[in-house]
Parts: C-alpha cells; structure tokens; sequence
C-alpha cells in the first residue's frame, strides 16, 4: 500500500523544497523502497515547455516526452528513478481536463467548480501517478509559498485526499526559513510559526517542520517551534546551508529524517545503504584537483537554466577525484579567436549547450572553432550541434555562410533545418520531438567507445536537425556521424575522430546522467579535459 508525503514550505519562495523532497526520496530508496514523486505547480501554464528559461530555468524531459519543473531533474538524480508526465501537474492541465470535461457534457447540468470539481481532478491525478508506480512512497511537492492565492486548489486537494487516506498513510512536511538577524545574533521562529498558523487555517496540520537555516538550530528554539507549531521535538528538522546540493540527504539522514518520516507512516526502518553517496560527497568536498569546463551559452545569469549540464558537470569529475568547475562564458562575448582564445584560456573543455533563437549564435560558431582548431575538447548539445555543424560547413565542407534555417531562413548552404514532422505544427506548447528516441551508434567511434553498446536511447526536446541532404557532403570533409536515428534518417550523434574530444549531440545527455553513474558523453569530456588539464 502507497504511503503518501506532501511537502508544503512557507516564509519564502525558493526554500530548496524540491531538494528535500529529493533528498528524502533518496534516502527511502537507500533503505530499499520504492519511490516516485510528482510536482504540482500552481501556475496556468500547461506546462513550463513555453516558459523563459530565464523566468523559470531549465525545462526538464521526462523519457515520455512531458516537458516539466526542473524539481524532476534533481528527484530522477536524487532517486535514480525515470519519472513521466504523471509527474508534473500544472493549475494549467487541471484546468484543461475539467474545461474539456465540461465542453464534451461530462457534467451535464451541474455547475462546474473549484471544489469539487478542480480539487477531485487534482485528486486524481494523485491516484493515476499511484496506480502507474504503484511505490511504497509517493512524495508529492506543492509549488510555491503558503499563504499564495494560486496554489490554494492543491492544498484544499490535498487537505481531503490526507483525511480520506486515514491516520498513518499521509503526511504533511512543511518546510520553512529561520531568518538570522545579524545585530542579535539570533534565529528567528516567528515567520514559521505563523506560516504554519496559515496552513493550520487551511485545514492541514504539519507532522514535520523542516527549517532551513544559514546557522546550527538551537535546541531551545527547536522546542519552541515543536511547541508552538504542534509537532513532535524529534519531528523539527534542521536544514542547513551546505556546500553542495548531495550533503543534504547525508545531513538529513543525521537528524533522523527518514526514520521520523517511517515512524509517522508506521513502517519499520531499514538500513540505508549510503556508502556510495557518501564517497561522491566526500569528493565533491576533498577533491585532488580542480579543472574549469566552460559553459558557452546564452543564459549564463542564470545558471538554472542549464542546471541539469551544471549538475553533471559538477559530479562527473568525481570518479577521478576531480572537481570540474564551471566557467560561464556569453557567446555574445566570442566576438573573434582572439577574445575566444581569451575567454577559454583557463578552461580545460568547453560546452555549448542547447537553446533558441538567433541571439549568441555566431559567438557560439566563434567558439566551436577555436575548440575544433586548438583541440580543445568538446561537447556540443542539441543547438551545440547544430552549431557544430554549421561551423564544420563554413569553415571546413566549404559551404560559405552555411546556416540553420531557425537563424536565416534563405540561407544558401541549410545545413540545419526544420524537420520534416515539424513542418506542419502549428501552436508551440508540447509539439517539439520530444521525449526519448532510440539512436544506433556506430562501432569503433569515441561515442559508441564511451556508451560500450550501439542501442542508446536518450531524450530530445527540439524541432529542427542536421538536413539529411548534406549528410554525404560533411562526411567527405571527414564529419564522422556516430549515432543515427535507427532508420537511418536523423542525424544524432557527430564526431572529429582525430581531435582528442570532439563529439556532439542531437538530444540531451543531461536529463539521464545521474550522480552515481555519469553519462557516457559527459565522462568522455571530463576524461579528455582531465588529460589536458590547463593550470
Ligand atoms: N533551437 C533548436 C531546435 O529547435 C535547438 C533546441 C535545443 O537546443 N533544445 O532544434
């Protein structure tokens, strides 16, 4: 039977609930159990696929093709588990299902409401996502701040759908922010206190308060919050600021997180198997060495945008002892080789990784030929290689002023265009080729050395691709394609067999590398930079 947890925060947004909820994920399936999630997000938008990466950061791919909350990026590497697009539910989608229930005469003669129509469709959302993983735990995280007028919908649905499971079932973790004050040297209780006086209002009691905190919790304020917010003293959990995201399971675990959890929901504890994580932390924080990998994008302020490449960045250089540090770099800035030669001077590889429109690009097309002309080693994702590409066109095939047809759309030489599936889609939520694809990698590249096997299958969230008719043309010049689609059509893996590492990619390797066990691609640039290793 399906144990749930609902995980609420108060005081602040970006309180870091997504890390919890996966950190506790983590150490459920670390004592053997299985657990899957879902992130509901008050927004109206269907899903966060149309969003500003800027305004909302990356847009994480499940391998069923859903467009989601970057929260999935960090449970599926926390949990070692592929989720789906019953894990991500948006106001948007509810609102959807009831509206079209409604047009097709499903309620017929009924007046169609918040409750209890919008919170019965969210309920059930719960019991689809159950019933398709049927997990021991299914951890469900509510976007944004108690108190928000959006996200009251979902806790007046989760309110009903606690009480309807029956004691020990469901819980509630509620997770604020202790603020510090400088002048007095204190941790202040007050704005949980009263966030969970909010939630209280609402219906919904906490069992577990997990505060976050720039400082060591007292043991006086701990009790004082236990008090005041009617939950047990073992049951106010410390969260404190660490130095990596991967610290936060083991510190939990020291408070005896998972075992109040099991104790709330009467399941007996088990041993948690941690070793490996512990040694990845333990790398993380005690490296031998540090290398720099550039990251040359767009979005470089906003470093969420590509969390899941900085993640896998972060913890691919562990296996070597490593810490690969990034370096962000805005292609705007890669005006010639000069400044490219300056910018990359520090760096040991670089990526150019996925994106939209037409800004940056020839500053990425700068950098991906000083990397091919120095041997810099290199990895290209999705828009990287459809640059790489392009750059491979003009400055070696000879095809001058060759281009993708995103960024000029009467290009002479289109190397990159439009896919043919995505010629007649009209309207732009959800319709890229998205979601995993199988790809066939050819024997005796470096992919297909680093993967060990010709059937992959990763994920991919984009409308345009290598146009198959120059496909011949590029080989000649010595483009190596080392992974096609399996029919042969879809160009999704190039290389430069006689540069150290220089591999591009169609899809996107960052949504399935996960911290104890790194993505062929990712290893294959860290093992290259590590061997070049500039000072
Ligand atoms: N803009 C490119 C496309 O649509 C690349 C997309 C991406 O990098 N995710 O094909």
């Amino acid at each position: 039977m399906t144990k749930f947890i609902f995980i609420t925060g108060g005081v602040v947004s970006s309180l870091g609930k997504g890390i919890i909820g996966a950190s506790l994920g983590k150490l459920l399936r670390s004592r053997g159990f299985t657990v899957s999630i879902q992130k509901f997000d008050p927004y109206i938008n269907v899903d966060p696929g149309t969003m500003s990466p800027f305004q909302h950061g990356e847009v994480f791919v499940t391998d069923d093709g859903a467009e989601t909350d970057l929260d999935l990026g960090h449970y599926e590497r926390f949990i070692d588990t592929n989720f789906s697009q019953l894990s991500n539910v948006t106001s948007g989608s509810v609102y959807q299902t009831v509206i079209q229930k409604e047009r097709k005469g499903d309620y017929l003669g009924a007046t169609v409401q918040v409750i209890p129509h919008i919170t019965n469709e969210i309920k059930s959302r719960i019991v689809k996502a159950q019933k398709h993983f049927n997990p021991d735990f299914q951890i469900i995280e509510i976007g944004g701040t108690i108190g928000d007028i959006e996200s009251l919908p979902f806790i007046e649905a989760i309110r009903q759908f606690k009480a309807e499971q029956g004691i020990g079932n469901a819980i509630n973790i509620h997770c604020t922010l202790l603020p510090y004050l400088q002048t007095s040297g204190e941790l202040k209780t007050k704005p949980s206190q009263h966030s969970v006086t909010v939630l209280r209002s609402y219906g919904l009691q906490p069992e577990i308060l997990v505060c976050r905190t720039a400082k060591p919790i007292p043991k006086t304020e701990k009790d004082k919050l236990a008090l005041f917010c009617s939950v047990a003293k073992e049951a106010v959990i410390e969260c404190r600021d660490m130095k990596s995201i991967y610290e936060v399971p083991l510190a939990l675990e020291e408070q005896n997180f998972a075992q109040v959890v099991l104790k709330l929901l009467q399941i007996p504890d088990r041993k948690a198997e941690l070793t490996k994580w512990k040694s990845l932390v333990e790398k993380i924080n005690h490296p031998e060495r540090t290398i720099k990998i550039a990251i040359a994008g767009k979005y470089t302020k906003l470093s969420d945008a590509y969390i899941s490449v900085v993640e896998d960045v972060k913890h691919d250089g562990d296996a070597d002892n490593v810490k690969t540090e990034i370096k962000w770099i805005n292609s705007e800035e890669c005006i010639d080789a000069e400044s490219c030669k300056e910018l990359l001077k520090d760096v040991s590889g670089v990526i150019v990784p996925g994106g939209f429109g037409v800004r940056g690009i020839e500053g990425k097309l700068n950098v991906i030929r000083y990397v091919r002309e120095n041997n810099v080693p290199f990895l290209g994702i999705c828009l990287g290689m459809q640059c790489a590409v392009t750059e491979f066109a003009r400055n070696v095939a000879g095809l001058n002023n060759a281009n993708s047809t995103e960024f000029d759309e009467n290009t002479q030489y289109p190397v990159v265009d439009l896919m043919l599936e995505q010629k007649n889609v009209k309207g732009y939520g959800g319709t890229m080729r998205l979601g995993a694809y199988n790809c066939t990698l050819k024997k005796g590249t470096k992919a297909y050395g680093m993967y060990g096997e010709t059937k992959i299958s990763e994920r991919h969230r984009h409308r345009y691709e290598v146009n198959t008719e120059y496909i011949d043309t590029l080989k000649k010049s010595g483009l190596v394609f080392s992974g096609m689609s399996p029919d042969g059509m879809l160009a999704e893996v190039i290389e430069l067999p006689n540069l150290d590492w220089f591999v591009a990619c169609q899809f996107h390797p960052e949504f399935k590398s996960r911290p104890e066990r790194p993505h062929p691609l990712f290893k294959g640039l860290v093992d290259a930079a590590i061997k070049r290793n500039v000072k």
